[in-house]
């Protein structure tokens, strides 16, 4: 008596791993959240709101105030022209937005062309709306799709593809020319783009962020999400952006009306604040996100792991083969927290089929404590490994 789409899924592998870190009292290197307490100033305006402002429902598509604060944010950070009142539905969380998106748009039978490894909400929500989910498998360590990957995934009930970039797990930014070979995909399929951009702003030296939506030819055809918990490094804030042309912004917004209705308002109105004055937290962050980004890598370097390159997300992932580890991810990972004391996610875990088996990645939106504890307990995991004492999957 329960729909098969759910009851057969396990627990996701972020909360199975975050579980298994509290109980053990593990240094969490799993999930992806920072262990600071986030930008004081966006809190205090949240507190504020909470106490002396507007408690009660907000319009159903967002604060006017947080809508315009999104449609300037974009405009200057993206040089986007987005129309706060018809393009732009403020949701519970990109979570949220993309269930919208999915239940909104897909009609049953319609094919999704999804990149693996993929977050792990999409493949669920798409199949509750009747689509039929086209699996596409990306290999280290570029990740990069070519024409002939794109062209065997393209058939003639093609409706939609889902993009995540910046990309969660892999830390890939995708360079323009893969975008444009997607655009000229979508284009010539008349298919539409879901672009998962919430780690749009996480992004670390020459590598640049362009949103699909802004390519020739796609202003009409993306669906374009963000969230403000990545933006702010305030993951639990669940505040989601949903943004599209008018006609499909009409059809997002029915799904988002019966999903949540509404956001909290107080959170609403922080987040509005925070686009506004964000200017120097926005210059800063991905700073010092790359800082702690070179401090795991060189620390797990030194160790003799064999690290892969991250332009940008709170992410790296290790080779665990390339780094001496004879054991598949998730077994290794479950033998580092419960042998060694320290969380990760194994990336197969982030794909439905043909995983890639040994790929295992690490959150560094960390003090350098936890970074350096961490290196220290998955160069023991590794030493354990090596000398026999292992636990089973
Ligand atoms: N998409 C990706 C790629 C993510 O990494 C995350 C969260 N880490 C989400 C969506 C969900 O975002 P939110 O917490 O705003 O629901
Ligand atoms: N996006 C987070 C990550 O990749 C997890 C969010 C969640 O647990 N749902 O670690």
């Amino acid at each position: 008596m329960a729909n098969p789409i759910f009851s057969n899924l396990p627990t996701t592998i972020f909360e199975e791993m975050s579980g298994l870190a509290r109980e053990l009292s593990a240094v969490n290197l799993g999930q992806g959240f920072p262990d600071d307490p986030g930008p004081e100033a966006i809190r205090a305006k949240a507190a504020d709101a909470v106490l002396n402002g507007y408690n009660q429902y907000p319009p159903m598509a967002g604060l006017p105030e947080l809508r315009q604060a999104v449609a300037g944010h974009y405009a200057r950070t993206q040089a986007l022209d987005l129309d706060w009142a018809s393009e732009i539905t403020i949701t519970s969380g990109a979570t949220e937005a993309l269930a919208a998106a999915f239940l909104a748009l897909i009609e049953p039978g319609d094919e999704v062309i999804v990149f693996q490894p993929l977050y792990d909400s999409y493949l669920p929500i798409i199949r509750l709306a009747g689509g039929i989910a086209r699996l596409v498998s990306l290999q280290p360590p570029d990740w990069r799709f070519t024409r002939e990957i794109l062209a065997a995934a393209f058939t003639p009930k093609t409706r939609f593809v889902v993009l995540n970039n910046p990309t969660n797990p892999t830390g890939v930014v995708m360079p323009e020319a893969d975008l444009a070979l997607l655009a000229e995909f979508c284009i010539a399929h008349d298919v539409i783009a879901i672009c998962d951009e919430v780690w749009e702003q996480v992004v670390f030296g020459d590598a640049r962020h362009r949103p699909l939506m802004a390519l020739p030819g796609m202003r009409e055809r993306t669906v374009k999400v963000g969230s403000a918990g990545k933006m702010f490094g305030l993951t639990g804030w669940k505040v989601g952006f949903l943004m599209a042309a008018p006609a499909l912004t009409h059809s997002l917004a029915r799904a988002h009306q019966f999903l949540t209705f509404t956001t909290p308002p107080n959170l609403q109105a922080a987040v509005a604040w925070g686009l506004e004055n964000a200017e120097a937290w926005f210059r800063d962050m991905p700073t010092a996100l790359e800082r702690s980004r070179d401090r795991l890598t060189e620390g797990l370097r030194r160790e003799g792991f064999a690290v892969l390159p991250s332009q940008g997300t709170y992410f790296l992932n290790v080779d665990l083969a390339a780094s001496g580890v004879e054991m598949a991810d998730r077994a290794f990972c479950l033998h580092a927290v419960k042998q060694a004391g320290v969380a990760a996610i194994p990336v197969s875990a982030l794909y439905e089929d043909e995983p890639v088996p040994s790929i295992m990645r690490l959150c560094f939106s960390k003090r350098d404590a936890t970074l350096d504890a961490g290196i220290a307990r998955l160069a023991k995991a590794r030493e354990l490994a090596r000398t026999g004492k292992k636990v089973t999957a």
